[in-house]
């Protein structure tokens, strides 16, 4: 039986992780809810699965879950009210669900606490991958990813002889400007570039789809998982969001992960790993018609890509550099401060200005995040 924390249960991953572990009575069941602003949504779900440890942003939140739930959990809020979901005594398995480099000090203390962690936090992996693993091995902690492209990933190489192994490939939807020019892209508008063809996500993941950094923040995550090198990830555009990753071998033959594309899918098995069960989303219907289409990224209109290319090959701090820069450049472009393509030159800014260093904490992560913050923020005033 998994007993599960969802830390940011309200975002799109948590609420498609209760839906799969209502699918899953006798498998799954839910012990501790960990939510940032969203308190009735926290409200509601708390009142449909009664979890013993609750948590939510800020202490007037926590209060107003007191007075307005039907039963008495364990109430908690901010950083320490994670920390408190992720390792309270009954909890085995964590779902890490919070956005951005908030969500990194409660995955790291829950793979040294010995939990499953099925991370979806990709940005704890992108930027402290190496102390995630490190954490993981001196715990005892299990570290599964939700991602779609690198849970494809995972079940193609579980089990495998990594040395058979040439390269890996994660698919890219493209994004809402896959066929526009240049100088459109240049000048997209945020309704533009919020309009996912094929996902439907939070803000912040699809305007990084709509750059493609997601797919760079992907390429990292993929390499610190897998323990492969810059030369080892690529990545094939696929419009369809059907193919989700690919393994190719020493003899030049490819293996494909094919499903339909619905995160439960990615959630329910790192969930239920090794079991395969039937879930809440249907087997692949492969009699209806389709065509799928698969062409190289241009590196010219999503030059985010080929920044997080160079943040792997730079390594150490680089990619949390990156990550961090990104945040505050999305943002800003979210709040109308920036324009589309300011993006990726708040991203180049960054990278060029701050050297990385090499990897020893995660203080030093931190730092290296919060200097890239600062750096950030300080160039986006500049242009507003
Ligand atoms: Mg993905």
């Amino acid at each position: 039986m998994r007993h599960l924390a969802i830390l940011g249960s309200t975002g799109s991953i948590g609420t498609s992780t209760l839906e799969v572990v209502r699918a899953h009575p006798e498998r799954l069941s839910i012990v501790a809810l960990a939510a940032g602003r969203n308190r009735d949504l926290l409200q509601s779900q708390c009142e449909a699965f009664h979890p013993r440890c609750v948590s939510v942003g800020s202490k007037e939140a926590a209060d107003w879950l007191r007075s307005n739930l039907s039963y008495r959990p364990e109430l908690h809020w901010g950083d320490e009210g994670l920390l408190a979901c992720a390792l309270h005594p009954e909890v085995n398995t964590v779902v890490a669900a919070i956005v951005g480099s908030a969500g990194l000090a409660s995955t790291e203390a829950a793979l040294r606490a010995g939990r499953r962690v099925c991370v979806a936090n990709k940005e704890s992996l992108v930027v402290g991958g190496v102390l995630m693993h490190e954490a993981a091995l001196a715990g005892g902690g299990e570290l599964l990813p939700v991602d779609s492209e690198h849970a494809a990933l995972h079940q193609l190489l579980d089990g495998r002889d990594s040395t058979t192994i040439r390269e890996v490939r994660i698919t890219a939807s493209g994004g809402p400007f896959r066929d526009w020019p240049l100088a459109r892209i240049q000048t997209a508008t945020i309704a533009e570039a919020l309009n996912h063809p094929t996902w439907k996500m939070g803000p912040k993941i699809t305007i990084d789809s709509a750059t493609l950094m997601n797919k760079g923040l992907e390429v990292i995550e993929a390499s610190v998982l897998f323990g492969l090198t810059a030369d080892q990830v690529a990545v094939t555009v696929h419009p369809q969001s059907q193919v989700h990753a690919m393994v190719g071998f020493h003899d030049g033959s490819y293996q494909l992960q094919v499903c339909a594309n619905d995160m439960k899918l990615p959630i329910q098995y790192c969930l239920l790993y090794p079991d395969k069960q039937p879930g809440p989303v249907a087997p692949y219907p492969w009699d209806e018609a389709r065509a799928w289409t698969f062409e190289a990224p241009d590196l010219e209109r999503f030059p985010c890509l080929g920044l997080a290319f160079r943040a792997l090959r730079e390594g150490g701090t680089a990619p949390a550099l990156l990550n961090a820069a990104n945040e505050v450049a999305v943002a800003a472009f979210l709040q109308g401060r920036l324009g589309f393509w300011d993006i990726q030159a708040c991203n180049q800014e960054i990278l060029d200005r701050i050297p990385a260093t090499p990897l020893g904490s995660l203080a030093q992560v931190l730092d290296a995040d919060r200097a890239a913050r600062r750096h950030a923020e300080g160039w986006v005033q500049t242009r507003t």
